[in-house]
């Protein structure tokens, strides 16, 4: 396990996991997650994700056979604020599938023509933005549950004790009040945000359905349609047998929580199971941000984002962003914002005169050039001294960068594979030799490669391929000259 998740299971994260674990020792163990299908939104919800991720490494470095279950409530109702995200505002699109809503998502063609269903297009998008991250979670769908008739045991319990179920919540839940339990789907117009159970008599049941006016007898058996989402989660969980669920504060408040409710109503009602609570805190994010941090920032960056202080809420904003940037080391010494302000640029430079396409380059370079144009907002170009910069230095001043110039390019060659450490030794030890003053010269260096931000100039050189250091050293000998 890596040293990010050590430190991120805390005292309290760590007996919650061992209760578990101690309880359940003959069966695997699983982590369960919700999204839903209709739209794909922007990095604020990735939190629980990443938690629950770390929750599945964890376990499975302690031995244990962990499923990772993400659960897609594809049998809600789309609506209009989740469709025009979903299409991008396209108007064309809106107009054409505004009629949808009020339908199961899974019961809705894929605007974008590419998959048999609309819920099956987000849930193939949504998949591939978890496997770009390294997650691989399990779907389950949940109107394919339904269909299958895994909900059907908690179906008899509902239709024969529905009042008692009302009376319960009423009772245990003073402040909170659940609309319907039980959502039919009209099987006329194939909608169930306005329809509902009218009686139960027996078997029988009749439904109104207020999208087309329509009323029908149907059985408990035949009935089609969801369960409230509480209740549908504390079924779930007894099917599913869910072990650990992220859970962030709004479900968890004792008085009206969903995580209260849906644990009573499966100790009293449907079985008794329930997960236990992964806590998060709520995630904030600056609008201009959206869609910029995925093909911008590492798993590893999201990491350190999400799981450090993890019931804490936060806010990602731009400098919180290039701070965790500046934490994030891409190799030994260097951090992912050093990286992208100092090598970077001549790494793109490099890739531009190799055979390497930009799909073959290394991922640090790809998130980099994307961090910089979308985080940064800037093109980041290696520049070379130009006869104004060279012109505002003095002649013995430019003497004296081209001796230090000469000898980094010098060392480089002669020491291959040199460390960082052993060079900026022998790099000190050039100044104190040559009587040179790093105070006096260095300013000045950074002015001619445009370096201007604060890593260590030694460590510039250091890094600057040899190309750029050699026609440095041509430019500066040819301005030497021309200034005679
Ligand atoms: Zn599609
Ligand atoms: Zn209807």
């Amino acid at each position: 396990m890596n040293t990010l998740y050590q430190k991120f299971i805390d005292k309290d994260l760590q007996d919650i996991l061992e209760r578990r674990v101690k309880t359940s020792s003959t069966r695997p163990i699983v982590v369960g997650t919700g999204i839903t299908s209709s739209h794909l939104g922007d990095e604020r919800n990735l939190r629980e994700f990443v938690l629950a991720d770390a929750i599945v490494a964890c376990l499975r470095s302690y031995g244990k056979n962990v499923i990772f279950l993400l659960f897609d409530d594809s049998y809600d109702p789309l609506n209009f604020r989740q469709l025009r995200v979903a299409v991008d505002k396209d108007e064309q699109l809106i107009k054409k599938f505004e009629k949808y809503c009020g339908t199961p998502i899974k019961l809705i063609p894929d605007p974008f023509n590419c998959h048999d269903s609309y819920a099956d297009h987000f849930q193939s998008k949504i998949l591939e933005r978890f496997h770009h991250l390294d997650i691989y979670p399990n779907m389950i769908d949940s109107h394919s549950s339904y269909h299958s008739g895994l909900y059907d045991f908690a179906k008899e319990i509902v239709f024969t004790r529905m009042e008692e179920i009302k009376d319960f919540l009423k009772k245990k839940f003073p402040n909170y009040h659940m609309k319907k339990i039980f959502w039919p789907l009209c099987p006329t117009c194939s909608k169930l945000d306005e329809s509902e159970i009218d009686n139960i008599e027996g078997k029988k049941i009749s439904i109104s359905c207020k999208r087309c006016m329509t009323q029908h007898i149907t059985t408990t058996e035949k009935i089609k349609g969801k369960f409230s989402w509480k209740v549908d989660i504390a079924v779930k969980w007894n099917i599913f047998k869910s072990d650990f669920e992220p859970f962030s504060k709004a479900y968890l408040d004792p008085d009206v929580g969903s995580y209260f409710i849906a644990k009573s109503l499966s100790e009293e009602f449907f079985g008794g199971h329930y997960p236990e609570i992964i806590e998060y805190g709520q995630v904030f994010m600056d609008r201009e941000l959206s869609y910029t941090l995925l093909p911008s920032l590492p798993r590893e960056i999201f990491d350190l984002l999400f799981l450090d202080h993890r019931k804490k809420d936060m806010k990602l904003s731009k400098q919180k962003i290039i701070q965790v940037a500046k934490q994030y080391e891409v190799r030994k010494d260097m951090t992912y914002f050093d990286y992208i302000q100092i090598l970077l640029p001549y790494e793109n430079l490099e890739y531009l005169s190799s055979d390497i396409s930009p799909f073959e380059r290394n991922q640090i370079t790809n998130y980099g050039n994307k961090f910089t144009k979308l985080i940064l907002k800037k093109d980041i170009y290696p520049k070379l001294p130009t006869q104004k910069t060279m012109g505002e230095i003095d002649k013995s001043s430019l003497q004296q960068i081209h001796k230090l110039i000469d000898w980094v390019v010098r060392y480089k060659n002669t020491h291959p594979k040199v460390k960082f450490e052993t060079y900026l030794e022998h790099f000190k030890e050039f100044f104190t030799i040559h009587h040179m003053s790093r105070a006096h010269l260095f300013p000045l260096v950074r002015g001619m490669f445009a370096q201007e931000h604060s890593s260590p100039l030694s460590r510039i050189l250091y890094y600057i391929p040899d190309q750029f250091l050699y026609a440095t050293l041509f430019l500066v000998e040819r301005h030497l000259k021309e200034s005679e």
